[in-house]
């Protein structure tokens, strides 16, 4: 047993110095948790409790896109490329990496990049899961190898997981032909409906039908209805205007917009998440806010692609719901997203503090907030606020830290949100369970190594 292990598990009841209840810090609450992971009961000005949680209690983020294995391609496309460098060319490195990439390398790197994202603060993932072939396009063995990979690496990991299979089945819109780069990712409606079969009751599902570029109306359909089987609060995402050139080839297709088309021809309410939604009109925000559907941005990732800006302020204003996505993993911190998220519209708008406009309130709280709820919807997770009946998905900031020491109340946030870049979490517990403890992963160290050893082995294959 190492000094670790001995911290781990026990109480079932704390006392958190401060927790952010409802979008202010409450003193001295205690959280009891109940056997199944949730959380049971809170009680605020509380004398004493099992173990007390000296520092901030907040809710874990959920993340809510991600492509684990492009963890291991952050920075392999950041040479200059010919006049123009794009997302597209971006997209022609990661095909040529996905030529040699394995299933236990799907694994390690899962594993390591869900690894960092506890340490940051986020506590659950929505694996936007499209990567289902061997590299010659061939099914596995068994069909469901890579998503069985996935759920193998966030058991070790510990964080939350929403498997999203993903239905990809052609090369563009009209039906264009797959090409050779995009094998690993094709099924046809019967084997994406009969992995979703397969992966059900193992590990919490979501749908995805890639992009309206990569299925076509009848696919989109079939996708859904694989949810409806599943549940009605089944979440549904897809890839939708993250480039001007997606845009202009929607309109070419269909003479609508691709959210547009969308709203006209999908069924689009709560549960679904319309990742990037970045090239949308006004009628299109409106419309998307109304719609109850939650906008999943992905901002490092976009700037990283140079996708263009999602229309925030006006969204929020009209209500829209949105939370946040690791998506390439070029960064698996919440709190980088959620900085980037107001610092754009600052530089775009020349002002500050431009997410939030009631007057005195804490920009970081509000982002926070709202990615941790959307980040629930979207997940389908009972998590995302730190209220009975919800999972016990909480993240511990310690009021120590140099990034913190000196603030207090809400002022912790706003010094966690938009300044320094060492991590001030210190405890990470997943539905109920501690995964971080004193700023360690319980598993960091053996997952660092097989993550090493795969590194080692892909630099010598590319
Ligand atoms: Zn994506």
């Amino acid at each position: 047993m190492t000094p670790l292990d001995a911290l781990v598990g026990g109480a079932t009841s704390y006392l958190a110095d401060a927790a952010l209840i409802g979008g202010e810090v409450v003193e001295r609450v205690r959280i009891d948790i109940a056997a199944d992971g949730t959380i049971a009961a809170l009680q605020r000005n509380a004398a004493q409790a099992g173990e007390r949680l000296p520092g901030l209690v907040v809710p874990g983020i959920a993340n809510l896109h991600s492509h684990a294995f492009q963890r291991a391609m952050a920075g392999l496309a950041e040479r200059a490329g010919p006049e123009g460098d794009n997302f597209w060319r971006w997209r022609e490195v990661m095909y040529r990496f996905l030529a040699v990439l394995a299933p236990e390398d799907v694994q390690a790197v899962a594993a390591q990049l869900y690894v960092e994202c506890l340490l940051h603060g986020y506590t659950s993932v929505a694996e936007f899961h499209y990567l289902h072939n061997a590299p010659d396009g061939m099914p596995y063995a068994d069909p469901a190898e890579l998503s069985w990979r996935i759920a193998a690496a966030a058991e070790a990991a510990g964080i939350g997981l929403t498997l999203l299979p993903v239905l990809y089945r052609q090369g563009g819109f009209g039906s264009a032909p797959p090409t050779p780069g995009q094998r690993r990712f094709l099924l046809d409606p019967d084997s994406f409906a009969a992995l979703c079969a397969r992966m059900a009751g193992h590990v919490p599902l979501g749908v995805a039908p890639h992009s309206l570029r990569a299925v076509a109306p009848d696919d989109l359909a079939r996708c859904v209805a694989v949810a409806d089987g599943l549940g009605p609060a089944t979440p549904v995402h897809i890839h939708v205007a993250e480039q001007t050139g997606e845009v202009a080839d929607c309109l070419a297709w269909s003479g609508a917009r691709p959210v547009q088309w969308l709203l006209d021809h999908a069924p689009v309410g709560p549960r679904w998440c319309l990742v990037h939604a970045t090239h949308i009109d006004d009628a299109e925000r409106s419309r998307l806010a109304a719609s109850g559907a939650v906008a999943g941005l992905c901002q490092t990732t976009e700037a990283n692609l140079g996708d263009g800006i999602f229309p925030l302020r006006p969204f929020l204003a009209e209500g829209g719901t949105f939370g946040i996505g690791s998506d390439s993993n070029v960064c698996t911190s919440p709190i980088e997203e959620l900085r980037w998220l107001e610092y754009v519209r600052r530089l775009e708008s020349r002002a500050r503090n431009v997410s939030e406009t009631r007057q005195g309130a804490s920009v970081a709280a509000s982002l926070l907030g709202r990615a941790a709820s959307g980040g629930a919807q979207a997940l389908a997770r009972s998590a995302g606020a730190i209220a009975p009946g919800r999972l016990a998905d909480l993240v511990v900031l310690d009021p120590d830290h140099p990034a913190l020491v000196g603030r207090r109340g809400l002022g912790l946030l706003d010094a966690w949100v938009f300044s320094g870049n060492i991590s001030p979490v210190q405890h990470v517990m997943v539905g109920g369970a501690w995964v971080v403890r004193f700023g360690m992963h319980l598993r960091g160290e053996e997952i660092a190594a097989g993550f090493a050893r795969c590194m080692r082995r892909l630099a010598d294959a590319l």
